[in-house]
């Protein structure tokens, strides 16, 4: 009979960068994942297409039947032969019934792993701040459900020891016990003037923290409504947030943002805006897509030595030129001689990837600078080749037919209309719970009004601070009839990220 391998992985406490090497290895070879409501689904994405994704929130009806039903999968599907990923919220082995699930593969022979996590007290406390033990205050923290007893008349927490022997105290799952958990604390001789904090989804950006003490923070949990999952952590250590605090003071920590780009181009911008702090959703409103016919750029990557320049001015043409070329099974060596001219140095950046150096970088990262550069260097009697976007301006090929060269600008790639805008962003627009969304080029503000239609677009956008790359783009959404809230100086992703980050700083 085949026999399986069930890797038990701590998911961490939700960032998904927070996960160990160790585990990203075991999800990347895994044919199933059984995953919980508290590992981050982003962190599915290691895993194959092909693997089969379980929610293990969905099996059975209650708490204990739960429990059977997942270990019966774990051990049908060890059984099966397949390589299992069991992803769990935090570390596997901290309140994860990862000893239960260990059990039952023990007890049917089965082999597992165990990959340990960022358990959600660690993650809590230094996403905000809080050191667990600290020289000054606390040599020793106890981990501590808060649910133990709720359903028995007895807890078997030694209490008195609990509120006296360590100087922090972390609950887990004590939220809705936690008017109870602190009485009892206070109870068995804790002052009641020590400091609580409550962290709600710890390290991500919808983090929350509650701060008060043993004898206040029930009902300051009480008037905003503060809901699990969260930690409580109880001790001296909890004023030190004051001072350490660095993750939810960020300029943009609780905004939402939605970006616009290209799927393709939208990573490097989210992360920008993430870094400072922002909750972003991507909702593409352009799609980067094949050209209609591949024969003339074709025509081109056979025979490059013909060419004296191969001029390329976005990320996007560099993709689509170099996976054009690997797909005629031809490689970088192909253009032999041909000189590269880069717009800009993110664009020279996409080349070198690709195994080559550009040759050349305008001054100004634009169309016309590239222009401008060849007008100095002369470009009379030299053949040009400019693979382009469909919908690019002829700016380029023009001007330096004009000065004498030869240029072909074969298209390939097209700039599309998505067939569908991303539904998570426009709930959070209905719900209007956005608090800024980016234009970073003409086209996707265009096509988001083509897509929601002129009224429902101003409709969606009122109230929502509008930031935009330059002026093209800006005057683009005033066409619109859209205010412009945020334009930076300088049109790059950078420094419109600032002028977002400096707009939330000032309208606080
Ligand atoms: N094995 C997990 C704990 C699971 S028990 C771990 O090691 O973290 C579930 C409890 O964990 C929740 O009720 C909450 O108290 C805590 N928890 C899990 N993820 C959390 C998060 N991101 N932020 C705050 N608390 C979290």
């Amino acid at each position: 009979m085949p026999r399986g391998i069930i890797y038990l992985v701590g998911a961490g406490p939700g960032a998904p960068g927070l996960i160990t090497l160790r585990g990203v290895e075991c999800l990347k070879r895994a044919e199933v994942v059984v995953y919980d409501y508290l590992a981050n689904e982003q962190l599915l994405n290691h895993a194959p297409a092909t693997a089969e994704r379980i929610y293990a929130g969905k099996i059975g009806g209650r708490h204990n039947q739960d429990q059977d039903e997942i270990n019966r999968l774990l051990v049908s599907k060890g059984l099966e032969g397949k390589v299992v990923v069991r992803l769990k919220g935090g570390d596997p082995f901290v309140f994860g019934r990862g000893g239960e699930e260990c059990e039952a593969l023990c007890a049917a022979g089965i082999p597992f792993e165990i990959v340990p996590g960022v358990t959600a007290a660690v993650g809590a406390s230094a996403y905000a701040g809080i050191p667990l033990t600290h020289r000054d205050f606390t040599a020793s923290v106890a981990f501590v459900t808060g649910q133990e007893g709720k359903d028995k008349d007895e807890s078997t927490i030694d209490w008195q020891h609990l509120a006296l022997g360590s100087g922090t105290i972390v609950f887990y799952m004590g939220i809705t016990t936690l008017r109870r958990n602190m009485q009892r604390l206070a109870d068995n001789g804790r002052s009641p003037h020590t400091p609580v904090a409550l962290v709600r989804w710890a390290t991500t950006s919808g983090q929350q923290v509650l701060t008060g003490t043993i004898v206040d923070i029930a009902d300051k949990a009480e008037a905003i409504g503060f809901k699990p999952p969260a930690v409580t952590i109880v001790g001296e250590v909890v004023g030190l947030r004051d001072q350490l605090r660095w993750f939810d003071n960020r300029p943009l920590s609780g905004r939402k943002i939605i970006v616009t780009r290209a799927a393709e181009q939208a990573g490097e911008f989210s992360a920008m805006l993430e870094a400072r702090g922002a909750t972003v959703l991507e909702c593409p409103t352009i799609k980067l897509i094949e050209p209609d016919s591949w024969s003339e750029l074709d025509v081109a990557l056979t025979d490059m030595s013909r060419y004296d320049w191969l001029v390329l001015t976005s990320g996007n043409a560099v993709r689509f030129f170099f996976e054009r070329l690997n797909a005629l099974q031809l490689d970088s060596r192909a253009l032999g001689g041909c000189k590269v001219c880069a717009v800009g140095p993110k664009t020279a950046e996409v080349i070198r990837t690709y195994g080559i150096r550009p040759d050349l970088i305008p001054a100004d990262y634009k169309a016309e600078g590239v222009v401008a550069e060849f007008a100095r260097l002369g470009i009379n009697g030299q053949t040009v080749l400019y693979p382009r976007a469909d919908k690019a301006r002829d700016l380029i090929p023009q001007q330096l037919e004009v000065m004498g060269a030869h240029v072909m600008s074969p298209i390939a790639y097209r700039n599309v209309l998505p067939d569908r805008l991303c539904p998570e962003a426009l709930f959070a627009l209905e719900k209007r719970c956005v608090d800024c969304i980016t234009f970073t080029s003409s086209s996707t503000v265009r096509n988001l009004s083509h897509l929601l239609g002129i009224d429902l677009l101003t409709d969606m956008l009122k109230g929502v601070t509008v930031a935009s790359i330059g002026p093209i783009t800006s005057k683009s959404c005033r066409d619109l009839g859209l205010k412009v809230d945020i334009e930076p100086a300088e049109y790059t992703l950078g420094a419109l990220t600032e002028a977002i980050a400096q707009h939330f700083l000032i309208s606080v």
